[in-house]
């Protein structure tokens, strides 16, 4: 750990939680985002997937993050929690484009990263890892949101495959998916007991559908299956158990979701901070109103509170912490961090008077972008749900261990 250099004024200097190598890694990040991607991201279609993006961040490394190889060069099936919140704080912080394609080649790719075969993983990591591969997670129906162990698109047996037939809804990548990780229902009436993950190229005879436009850009659509051919070779973990697979992405890409919101929001409270101390008004600035000066350490505590519950949850993915602790902390982190975000940026909009509200300027921009994190991959009401039954839990052990 590096020792104390407050008296430069830099803030934050995040001393408390990452090594001089984290923080030269942000610093990187931020640089090839800056001066690379930006430009590509405003070359691009809005809300349709950006593939020059992605091969950039595939030659420079970014994506090789999300997918580790060990020291022999062969492929780790582990995620690094960390390094992929790193990537997207320091990436939110300055092109929210290029943040949410990276993200999304690992929430696409994870569970085969994680529970498929050899085949799989030899023929779509390296290619997703490239970019040259665009991933996609498609768990949620129309009749299956908040619940999602509800869904039905259906598994058929077919010889020693299956068919599948059905649609997906907010697919993010969709419909333009190189390679789909989908949850199909191969035992009715099971729960999420009957739920088998597989992976799905996006050529397959019979995938289709159509994209939908939200109120900030983003690659999502629908993703439709007329009877679908999977192999048995293309289930992730096992038959029936795909909903585990489903949670045990959600509980490694919680805690980094709450990290692009704390990069949203810490563009957000520069960019508030830098407006308020140049802003002339009442004979001096606005930094001079004790108002506006409270509102921004709300603003900056808050945030560095959020910071910390990321990068908790996220060492407490990588030390092996206990699955029960990691959902846990997971909830807690996305929960925190989204919900802060929001405030942090409608705040800073609100200092920023009518200028935030011009389309194009950068806040508006956040505030379209922050709005569906509070929503996808566990709305903050899912996540209060899971927090809740997690103390009960451990009240419970503690009572029958004494
Ligand atoms: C930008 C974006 C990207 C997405 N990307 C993907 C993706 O890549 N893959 C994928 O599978 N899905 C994706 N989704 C879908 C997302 O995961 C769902 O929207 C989310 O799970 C909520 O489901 P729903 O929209 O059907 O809301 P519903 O389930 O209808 O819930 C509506 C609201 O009701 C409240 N609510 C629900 N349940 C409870 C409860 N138990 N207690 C209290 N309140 C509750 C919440 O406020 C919730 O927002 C994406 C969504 C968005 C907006």
């Amino acid at each position: 750990m590096t020792s104390n250099s407050g008296d430069t004024g830099s803030l934050p200097s995040r001393l408390f939680s990452l090594t001089e190598r984290q923080q030269q890694r942000i610093e990187e990040v931020r640089e090839i985002a800056r001066t690379e991607l930006v430009p590509l991201a405003e070359a691009g279609e809005p809300g349709h997937v950006n593939r020059q993006v992605l091969e950039t961040m595939g030659k420079r490394g970014l994506l090789e993050g999300l997918f580790p190889k060990s020291s022999s060069g062969k492929q780790s099936r582990q995620a690094q929690a960390m390094e992929l919140c790193i990537l997207r704080e320091a990436l939110a912080s300055v092109n929210t484009e290029s943040e949410t394609a990276l993200a999304l080649q690992g929430l696409g790719a994870y569970p085969i990263l994680q529970s498929g075969s050899q085949e799989i993983v030899d023929e779509w990591i390296p290619k997703v890892a490239a970019g040259t591969a665009v991933a996609a997670f498609a768990l949620t129906e129309t009749g299956a949101g908040s619940d999602a162990a509800a869904l039905e698109l259906k598994a058929e047996p077919d010889g020693d495959g299956w068919r599948l037939f059905g649609e997906k809804i907010w697919i993010s990548n969709a419909p333009e998916a190189d390679i789909y990780t989908v949850f199909a229902r191969t035992t009715p009436d099971a729960g999420a007991r009957g739920v088998t993950a597989f992976a799905v190229p996006g050529a397959r005879e019979g995938v289709g559908g159509e994209h939908i436009d939200l109120v900030a850009p983003h690659p999502i659509g629908t993703v439709t299956f007329d009877g679908v051919r999977v192999e048995r070779g293309e289930v992730l973990g096992e038959v029936d158990r795909g909903f585990r697979v489903a949670m045990k992405t959600l509980d490694l890409f919680r805690p980094s979701v709450g990290a692009f919101a704390v990069g949203m929001g810490q563009a957000a409270l520069d960019a508030a901070v830098e407006y308020t101390s140049t802003r002339e008004a009442f004979g001096g600035y606005l930094s001079d109103q004790q108002a506006v000066a409270h509102a921004l350490a709300n603003m900056a505590t808050q945030l560095e509170a959020s910071r910390l519950l990321v990068y908790a949850a996220a060492s407490a993915y990588d030390s092996g912490a206990s699955s029960f602790e990691i959902t846990h902390r997971s909830a807690m982190a996305k929960l925190y961090a989204t919900e802060t975000a929001q405030f942090v940026i409608d705040s800073a909009i609100q200092l920023h008077g009518a200028r935030g509200l011009v389309r194009g300027h950068l806040l508006e921009h956040l505030y379209r972008e922050v709005r569906a994190t509070r929503i996808y991959e566990g709305a903050s009401e899912i996540q209060r749900t899971i927090i809740g039954r997690s103390l009960y839990r451990s009240n419970q052990d503690k009572k029958s261990t004494k």
